[in-house]
């Protein structure tokens, strides 16, 4: 698919917080709907973009993705949201970049391999890496002000002076991964993933299937084990929020 270069860029967010700062940051948004999606158009940083609400899991963020290229011909999208850390080092307050996604409840076997998208021979799907790269030197940029983007008792609660970025495979499926015994069957199976979420690996399906490119950033708001749920509202409200939408701002200046 030849896309034009001034053609939008799209940011897809899975939180309904992140996507207040980021209208906030854009006056001359407008609302579209369709299939239920509020689309809005505007400019972010100068930079013309539509952003839109993923919905929760891969279904909704999958019909998301799709309208979301079939409407508004964007050159690549940019999804970002929270996660919950598998691998060890993956703390809540560190970014995480993929690489690759995975959906991790995909298991057609034995007609096809576990983890593989039937009739399409591929079970991880890669990011852009040149997008890839841009959300990675945000992120590193915003890690390294934190100051200018939390007030310090966040920063303090949460131990945000140690964020760290990671760069690797996340893993979605439609479950909230709320106890360790589940995060250590994800581990066990899946040792190189870093993250779990419930949309990423649908939205980099749909875009492969367009052609079009797409990267993905999660802030790790919970460990994917029995305190998962109590950590998370809390955290997507006071941090992942506002860093979310400060990296997204920050990787526009770098496009
Ligand atoms: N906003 C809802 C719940 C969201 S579900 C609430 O008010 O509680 C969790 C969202 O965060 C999904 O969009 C998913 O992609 C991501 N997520 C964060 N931690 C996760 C985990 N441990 N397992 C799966 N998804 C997780």
């Amino acid at each position: 698919m030849s896309v034009r270069s001034d053609a939008p860029l799209a940011i897809v967010g899975a939180m309904q917080e992140e996507l207040a700062a980021l209208l906030a940051a854009m006056p001359d948004a407008r609302p579209e709907t369709l299939a239920g999606r509020q689309f809005w158009r505007g400019h972010l940083e100068g930079r013309p973009v539509v952003v839109v609400l993923s919905r929760i899991g891969k279904v909704a963020a999958a019909t998301t993705a799709t309208v979301l290229l079939a409407h508004h011909g964007v050159r690549a999208v940019l999804f970002t949201g929270v996660a919950g850390g598998l691998a060890e080092g993956v703390a809540v307050g560190d970014v995480v970049v993929a690489r690759d996604l995975l959906q991790h409840d995909m298991d057609a076997s034995p007609l096809f391999p576990r983890h593989e998208v039937p009739l399409t021979g591929m079970t991880r799907f890669p990011a852009d890496a040149a997008l890839a790269n841009a959300l990675a030197a945000a992120a590193q940029d915003v890690l390294a002000e934190l100051p200018a983007h939390l007030p310090a008792d966040v920063q303090a609660e949460f131990a945000m002076t140690k964020a760290r970025l990671h760069r690797g495979l996340i893993v979605s499926g439609d479950r909230f991964v709320a106890t360790a015994a589940e995060s250590a069957r994800l581990r066990a199976d899946l040792p190189d993933a870093l993250a779990v979420e419930m949309e990423g690996a649908a939205v980099a399906q749909v875009c492969h299937d367009w052609g079009v490119p797409f990267a993905a950033v999660r802030t790790i708001s919970d460990r994917a084990d029995d305190a998962a749920h109590a950590d998370f509202g809390r955290f997507v409200g006071r941090v992942a929020s506002p860093f979310s939408a400060a990296i997204v701002r920050r990787t526009l200046t770098r496009l």
